[in-house]
């Protein structure tokens, strides 16, 4: 997608966009539909700017037929085919879900991998944030101390040392922003061996050395759990574990000790001034509607095109929002080695699909649809939108850690907390979160900036949402004008200079691993 937005009917853009004006939002000259961008919709008989009449009344963000559209033919929305018609479509009609038949997924044998060569960006020179910087040469955005689990057996044990470590120890370390417990459902009642369990077991391994945590690690076990200790870590744990069921054991002081002797190293981190270039920025979306595509996805593509171009890295995941869009991603990889990755991954994640009898179309919400969101396809090709222009220059397996700087796919599932958790795994330090329908999703162990696609959400929850992009769609604002906003706004947050507002209220959501292995 370009970005273009086509407003059909205004026949200029005004000064003053007026809000009462019927609006459609066609985001390609080619389309044959385009969406409702009034708040509430439009009524039958609603008669626009080019003499086109509504035939139906268009909920907002549902699509509206601009020809007419016969039995079969095709659905364009982003110059692609989101759909065909299950029958005759007249123009000004409704196009409602149940009115498109979903295309099969791009078959993944048929994609041209010889010619992967996308060319690097123009760098972006002289963009800095404030950020801690770790003796491994990573840099955080926050100060957290983090308290690894290897099984769930200890998950209240640790809750409750939070607690005494949150009242007791925290107000003698101010420079330390909070302390987390990375609790988690797994570690035992688990086959450990199967090859599913790699995934679990490195997601857990690479959270604790997120660049937020300052490189300190400190580990409570049971002591006969299936991930131990030393499995957990991949090394031996030496000072870094706390068993329960050793004979040292004595009581709760024994992991509020090993809090103090970490918060005593953390508290002497500062910010210091940092390239770009050593920022991780993850990007996800949920909840998301049609207008997600038009509004903050193109703006957040925009913003990450501009982090990739200052040397950042930049992950984008949900591998069953892009699935369907795999042949506009193949052709940007940077390399034949990534465009096999990314195939690679999509296959290994419709094997996973098949497996438990579901396929991609199970991505889909009741929220999405009533957003305006036929399908996947149409899903997917708003979700690429946040990935912006930029060259794809590796792939990441799911919870592997970043190896190289610029933008990345980091196989995830779209679940928002399954995605955040492998994220952070990946050394994610920051996320970009866009939402149509609304979510107060947020992580305890990164800043999570919530993006509007509509400012009627926005308002309505306004200590919720960090940044409105809705403004493109009102033609109060440009996409690159939004894009920049929302990019000084990154630099900002990272920096600590601005507190994201579940940051501000304390909102965070559990930590969830993928765990495609059996359990027992
Ligand atoms: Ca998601």
């Amino acid at each position: 997608m370009d970005g273009a937005i086509a407003e059909r009917a205004a026949a200029r853009p005004p000064s003053v966009p007026d809000l009462q004006a019927p609006r459609l939002i066609r985001v390609d000259p080619r389309d044959n539909v385009a969406i409702v961008a009034n708040d509430g919709g439009l009524p039958a008989g609603t008669r626009l700017a080019d003499g086109l009449e509504l035939r139906d009344r268009v909920p907002q963000g549902h699509k509206v037929a601009l020809d007419d559209i016969p039995a079969e033919g095709e659905i364009r929305r982003y110059n692609e085919i989101i759909g065909h018609a299950a029958g005759p479509i007249r123009a000004g009609e409704w196009v409602e879900e149940s009115r498109i038949a979903m295309p099969a997924a791009p078959p993944l044998d048929a994609l041209d991998v010889e010619h992967a060569a996308a060319l690097p960006p123009v760098p972006l020179e002289g963009c800095t944030f404030e950020g801690y910087r770790n003796p491994d040469g990573s840099v955080g955005t926050k100060n957290v101390l983090a308290i690894s689990t290897s099984v769930q057996c200890v998950a209240g044990t640790v809750e409750f040392a939070l607690k005494r470590i949150r009242a007791e120890l925290l107000p003698r370390y101010p420079n330390v922003d909070g302390v987390v417990a990375l609790t988690h459902s797994y570690g035992c009642g688990v086959a450990i061996e199967a090859p599913g369990a790699a995934i679990p077991i490195r997601t857990l391994r690479n959270i604790a050395l997120n660049p937020n945590f300052g490189g300190e690690v400190l580990v409570v076990s049971l002591g006969c759990e299936k991930l131990s200790p030393l499995r957990l870590l991949g090394r031996d744990p030496g000072d870094d574990v706390v068993t329960m069921q050793d004979e040292a054991f004595d009581g709760f002081g024994a992991i509020v000790a090993g809090a103090e002797a970490r918060l005593e190293i953390l508290n002497r981190r500062r910010r210091e001034t940092c390239p770009v270039s050593d920022l991780v920025v993850g990007l996800q979306c949920g909840g998301s509607d049609a207008f997600s595509g038009v509004t903050a996805n193109p703006a957040l593509g925009f913003a990450s095109d501009l982090l990739v171009r200052a040397g950042a890295t930049v992950l984008f995941s949900e591998v069953t929002e892009v699935r369907d869009a795999i042949h506009l991603l193949t052709r940007r990889a940077a390399d034949r080695e990534v465009a096999r990755a990314l195939i690679r991954e999509m296959a290994w994640y419709d094997a996973y699909l098949a497996r438990g009898e579901a396929d991609r179309s199970a991505n889909t919400t009741p929220g999405n649809k009533k957003g305006g969101l036929a399908n996947i396809v149409e899903k997917s090709l708003g979700s690429i939108a946040k990935s912006g222009t930029s060259p794809i220059v590796d792939v990441l397996a799911p919870g592997e850690r970043v190896r190289r700087k610029g933008l990345v796919f980091a196989a995830t599932p779209a679940s928002d907390f399954i995605c955040g958790t492998l994220q952070l795994a990946s050394g994610m330090t920051l996320q970009v979160f866009t939402t149509g329908r609304g979510t107060p999703y947020g992580l305890a162990a990164a800043p999570v900036i919530k993006v509007a696609t509509r400012s009627e959400l926005a308002r309505r929850w306004r200590d919720l949402i960090d940044f409105d992009a809705g403004g493109i769609a009102t033609g109060h604002a440009s996409i690159e004008e939004t894009g920049w906003a929302l990019f000084r706004l990154i630099l900002d947050v990272a920096s600590g200079r601005t507190e994201v507002w579940s940051d501000r209220w304390g909102i965070a959501n559990d930590l969830a691993l993928f765990n495609p292995g059996p359990v027992t």
